[in-house]
């Protein structure tokens, strides 16, 4: 169990493509339990392994459900769309107004390495499109409409 230091805007990593896992190892569990740790502790509903530096395809959620884990997230299928405001937890401070699928349907291993399929609307769509960005190098600043703005306090990514 331990916090992660979260990459922030600027740093490489963010814009790489993130390597498929190919096996569930302790490496692995234990990134994920550090994940967790770190999203909580930074207030965020989601985290990608680039963010902690690491280059795999590695995504965890907590949209107030239930936690997810998703290994090599792929999405299935998209519809409707929602504009909102959107945070990030390597761009901290900040938010703006992104538009996305209102509904996201994912195919994903879980912690056990399991294949499950996920589908979301609104905050856990937004949550999955922005996450699974992530491992493709994609940050949410590029996908703002309009201006960057402040935020007091974060319902932070
Ligand atoms: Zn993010």
């Amino acid at each position: 169990m331990a916090i992660r230091n979260i990459r922030e805007l600027g740093d490489e990593i963010l814009t790489k493509e993130a390597r498929e896992v190919t096996e569930l190892t302790p490496k692995i569990t234990e990134l994920i339990e550090d994940m967790f740790d770190t999203m909580y502790e930074a207030n965020g509903c989601g985290l990608a392994a680039p963010q902690v530096g690491v280059r795999k395809q590695v995504v965890v959620i907590d949209c107030g459900d239930q936690p997810l884990v998703l290994i090599n997230p792929v999405i299935l299928e998209t519809s409707g769309s929602q504009t909102g405001n959107e945070g990030c937890l390597s761009v901290p401070g900040k938010c703006g107004v992104v538009t996305r699928p209102n509904y996201a349907k994912v195919k994903a291993l879980d912690e056990n390495f399991e294949e499950y399929i996920i589908e979301g609307e609104e905050l856990l769509a937004r949550c999955l499109c922005h996450e699974i960005d992530h491992l493709h190098g994609v940050m949410y600043v590029d996908k703002v409409e309009g201006k960057l703005m402040d935020v007091e306090q974060g319902e932070e990514e």
